[in-house]
């Protein structure tokens, strides 16, 4: 019997870690599996999605630029990446693709795999852009004390907090009205370490014993690594963690099957 046929889509991709984290997780089960990487130009992508239906693939990874725009020719599309206004999960069905969110339970698998609470703590998430959206609800659903979301952009946080209104204590806040403030978990959704940089913050944030997240990862983690260790953070991690647990969401949508992400990601860093 052939190999099912799995893909990430994107532009660019051939950075895309993914089709190295799949084949792994297959190989827990002994599952026969191929999973391609495939560029395709924005313009392209109303043609291409029913395209890779009818070439008989069973599931898809969708990346930047397609993850907010790809709903729409989803034929469902599951209220978390409806909240989220993104879709990175493509499952097949008979007649369409069903779309879904897979980064929010991610991160929040991350945080739990690496002993960082939630509950009953001072959350600061640092961006406002498509990550950070995705990350709210599920964040908020672990029921913090309080989940301030700060931006560049002071429009940005709130039209989060109006977004997510109802949902818990959600506050909108600019990086320099976040002087004076201390919390236990700083989460850093911003793209500002992919060139290098790290968003200018107003003077401590971070509480005694706190811990510091980035979403981002390799050389992109290393601003705002530096800028938790300024802080005296006990725990510093990157987004490597929340991206094969991603991928762990997506397989398990796909093929039923919850993969060990420990042996994966141990694999990923030693490369
Ligand atoms: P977006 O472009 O949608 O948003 C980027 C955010 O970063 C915006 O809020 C923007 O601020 C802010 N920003 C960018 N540059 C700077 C800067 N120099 N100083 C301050 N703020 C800045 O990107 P995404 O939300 O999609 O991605 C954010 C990060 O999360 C990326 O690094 C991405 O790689 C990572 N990510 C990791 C995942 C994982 O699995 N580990 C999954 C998804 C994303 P403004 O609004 O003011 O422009």
């Amino acid at each position: 019997m052939a190999a099912s046929r799995y893909a990430v889509i994107g532009q660019p991709i051939a950075h895309s870690l993914s089709p190295r984290i799949h084949p792994l997780f297959a190989a827990q089960f002994s599952i026969e599996l191929s999973y391609e990487a495939i560029e395709i130009a924005p313009a392209e992508l109303a043609v291409r999605l029913p395209q890779l239906h009818a070439d008989g693939y069973s599931g898809i990874n969708v990346t930047l630029p397609h993850k907010a725009t790809v709903a729409a020719l989803c034929e469902s599309v599951s209220e978390r990446a409806q909240l989220a206004g993104a879709v990175n999960c493509l499952k097949r069905s008979d007649t369409g693709w069903v779309g879904d969110n897979t980064d929010g339970e991610g991160l929040m698998r991350d945080l739990a795999r690496l002993g960082i609470a939630v509950a009953s703590q001072r959350v600061l998430l640092l961006g406002a852009g498509g990550a950070a959206r995705g990350v709210i609800a599920p964040l908020l659903a672990l029921q913090p004390k309080e989940l301030v979301v700060s931006s560049r952009n002071p429009w940005k946080p709130e039209e989060l907090a109006e977004r997510f209104k109802g949902r818990g204590p959600l506050r909108p806040c600019t990086h320099l009205a976040l002087k004076g403030d201390h919390y236990d978990l700083i989460i850093n959704a911003t793209s500002a370490g992919h060139d290098g940089s790290m968003p200018r913050l107003p003077g401590p944030l971070l509480v005694s014993g706190g811990s510091c997240y980035d979403l981002s990862y390799g050389k992109a983690h290393a601003p705002f690594a530096a800028w938790a260790q300024s802080q005296g953070a006990a725990k510093i991690a990157d987004g490597l963690g929340m991206l094969v647990e991603q991928a762990a969401v997506s397989f398990e949508i796909w093929l039923g099957k919850s993969p060990d992400v420990e042996p994966v990601l141990a694999a990923l860093r030693n490369s």
